[in-house]
């Protein structure tokens, strides 16, 4: 490092309290763009999240409100990456509707806003058909922009559709990709993602209850991003969706048995599942009064640095 560049960063540390989120500073991150499940929560957007490599966003589901919960992430955290133009890339975990509803925001909202690039949109099978069709509809939209008087490029609407298997998915100068096999009921094509450089790792696990490929997916992981439902909530449940729930999701008991075998730097919670009034604090006791390790509970924005423990909410 030269001692011009230390200067600066001395600078910007001492002014902030923290290091500016350049490109360079991040060798990789995860921002929570939406916590929430089909439940229609007010303070919890549609599930998505954004693995921040190199300088640049790779987006993880597509729940509504994903567009302006990006901009507001690159307002709040100073992220260029996340603004609508360069949101170009994206992964699909599974094909339920909380997780794609806003798959056209983010086809076509970038695209309005001057992105020219296709989205490319990674899922499993049933990802294509989706994007064609969603572009079907949109297409009356699609060529009054193109052909009217506003200035529109004709390329950055498109959805570039590619199905996926377990493995390795998805390779740039930044990151590498691999899917596995999450454990999801009868939903067999859905997907936990490890996302890696060379000295990181963040893992993503997507719908899922306890599931051994994501315990070996987490082991050696910076951080692991994973769903949960809270044991006490699930009390409230009976019947056919208890038996649902418990065949789908995590339960906070089996979450902390998963992290004890895993043992990830830490595990931040996201797609939070409760049920009977609960409160937040008593799914988040649930799992760090069976695990030594740290635990977050995540919300909407936050910003998690893989090799940095986040200060808080422990
Ligand atoms: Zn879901
Ligand atoms: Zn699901």
């Amino acid at each position: 490092m030269t001692a011009r560049l230390l200067i600066y960063l001395l600078l910007v540390v001492g002014l902030t309290g923290a290091p500016a989120l350049g490109a360079d500073d991040f060798g990789l991150a995860v921002v929570l763009l939406g916590t929430g499940t089909p439940n229609a929560t007010p303070d919890r957007q549609g599930p998505a999240v954004a693995i921040i490599g190199g300088g640049k966003a790779y987006i993880i589901d597509a729940g509504t409100g994903i567009v302006r919960q990006a901009e507001a992430a690159r307002r709040r955290h100073g992220l260029e990456a996340l603004a609508p133009g360069n949101l170009d890339t994206a992964f699909l975990t599974h094909l339920h509707s909380d997780h794609t509803l806003g798959l056209a925001d983010l086809a076509l909202t970038p695209w309005v806003l001057e992105r020219e690039k296709p989205l490319s949109l990674f899922g499993p099978p049933g990802t294509k058909k989706l994007g064609d069709h969603l572009i079907k509809a949109y297409e009356d939209d699609i060529r009054i922009r193109i052909d009217g008087s506003q200035p529109q490029n004709s390329t950055g609407w498109q959805i570039d559709g590619r199905e996926i298997s377990p493995g390795l998915i998805f390779q740039d100068d930044r990151v590498s990709v691999k899917a596995v096999r999450a454990c999801h009921g009868e939903i067999t094509d859905s997907y936990a993602f490890i996302f890696r450089t060379a000295a990181r790792r963040i893992v993503i696990s997507g719908d899922t209850t306890y599931c051994s490929a994501v315990v070996e997916a987490a082991k050696g992981a910076d951080i692991l991003v994973h769903e949960l439902y809270s044991d006490a909530g699930f009390e409230a449940l009976s019947g056919r969706w208890a038996a649902y729930h418990k065949s789908h999701h995590t339960s906070a008991t089996d979450l902390a048995r998963l992290v004890n075998q895993a043992r990830p730097g830490y595990l931040v919670l996201y797609h939070q599942l409760s049920w009977g009034g609960v409160p937040e604090e008593r799914s988040l006791e649930e799992i760090t009064a069976q695990t030594d390790i740290p635990v977050f509970y995540g919300r909407d924005l936050d910003l998690y640095s893989a090799g940095q423990l986040p200060a808080g909410n422990e």
